[in-house]
């Protein structure tokens, strides 16, 4: 498991629901979807109606999830969870929306690996509030009209680009989870202190802030473990030099790279003079699939200015070879 990846790890989920934020008040961060939410969601309760369609994107670990969450709570509705890999057959679907009562959330997460009759499905849903499901085979096979309450959907995914158009369109509300600002993830990481009992100073949550990748995820997962440290090697007090030397031990630099980001620009820089180089072939070199690294290490590099993108292929700035003590012309 990587300390940085931002992606869950199952030990994890019980620690999260601890840490997560129930009210948009307590949401760090984001401040113009929060914003632009909080009309929508006192337009649609003034109303008393149910919410407009959501979609949230963003990479993982900034806190999806999380405002689907948050939506439902300041809805004051009731929320079902999902995923568009754990909807095999279209009878899947159906059975979560059969549950629905009028207003609540339906938080579909990776709702970009829907299968298609699911997601063809979900147009009438969204759009009417009723599916027409099929009842019978062959010649005797017919639609049934199947009406739904009014439910609000919030789907997540990494890109809004991988997702069909009409699945896109149909949403209202299309937010963008951007990487978070040092002084936000400070802030979430003072809190989550706060809810652990941790002892830390303003130096020591900067240090683990500044390291985090700007994912809330990350942070909190890299607080836990720099806890851990402070508890054995020194008087449990979480500083700037603990969180250093903690964060050095666990190979997360001053940048927040851990060795996989080290290895792929190392190895940008040493086999491929720089770049370009394409991605599938990066890929390969760091033993990791094309599409993670895609989504979860490339927009942080390219973020931090490492790496660029061009139409011949990936290369390592400038700043890259200085980061990793390269010689650069
Ligand atoms: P995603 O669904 O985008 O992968 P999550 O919603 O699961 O991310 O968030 C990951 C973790 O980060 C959760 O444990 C949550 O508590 C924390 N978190 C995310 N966003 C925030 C925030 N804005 N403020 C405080 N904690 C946050």
């Amino acid at each position: 498991e990587r300390l940085v990846s931002p992606e869950k790890e199952t030990t994890e989920q019980l620690i999260e629901k601890s840490l997560r934020p129930q009210f948009l008040s307590q949401y760090i961060g984001q401040d113009k979807v929060k914003h632009e939410l909080s009309i929508y969601i006192a337009a649609a309760k003034s109303r008393e109606e149910s919410l407009d369609h959501v979609l949230l994107y963003g990479p993982p670990g900034l806190g999806k999830t999380t405002m689907a969450m948050v939506i439902a709570n300041e809805m004051n509705v009731n929320i079902r969870t999902t995923s568009g890999p754990a909807i095999e057959k279209p009878g899947d679907l159906v059975a979560i929306l059969n549950e629905l009562e009028a207003g609540d959330v339906l938080f579909i997460d990776e709702i970009h690996r829907l299968p298609r009759v699911a997601e063809e499905m979900l147009y009438s849903a969204m759009e009417d509030f009723y599916v027409d499901i099929m009842v019978g085979q062959g010649p005797t096979a017919h639609p049934v009209h199947f009406p739904l309450p009014p439910f609000t959907l919030v789907g997540a995914t990494t890109r809004a680009g991988m997702l069909s158009a009409p699945l896109r369109d149909r949403f209202g509300i299309i937010s963008h989870l951007e990487y978070y600002q040092e002084a936000d993830l400070k802030e979430i990481v003072l809190r989550s202190a706060d809810i652990f009992a941790t002892d830390i100073v303003a130096t020591g949550a900067h240090e683990i802030a500044r390291r985090s990748r700007g994912t809330p995820r990350i942070a909190n997962r890299l607080l836990k473990r720099v806890r851990d440290f402070a508890q054995v090697e020194a008087d449990g007090i979480i500083d700037d030099k603990i969180a250093a030397r903690a964060l050095q031990l666990l190979q997360v630099d001053e940048a927040g790279l851990d060795y996989v980001d080290q290895k792929l620009i190392k190895t940008m820089i040493e086999l491929y003079g720089g770049g370009p180089v394409g991605l599938s072939t990066l890929a390969v070199n760091i033993g990791e699939e094309t599409e993670t690294v895609e989504d979860m290490y490339e927009p942080f590099l390219i973020q931090k200015g490492f790496l660029k993108r061009t139409p011949r292929g990936r290369i390592a700035t400038g700043l890259a070879y200085e980061h990793f003590g390269y010689p650069y012309e």
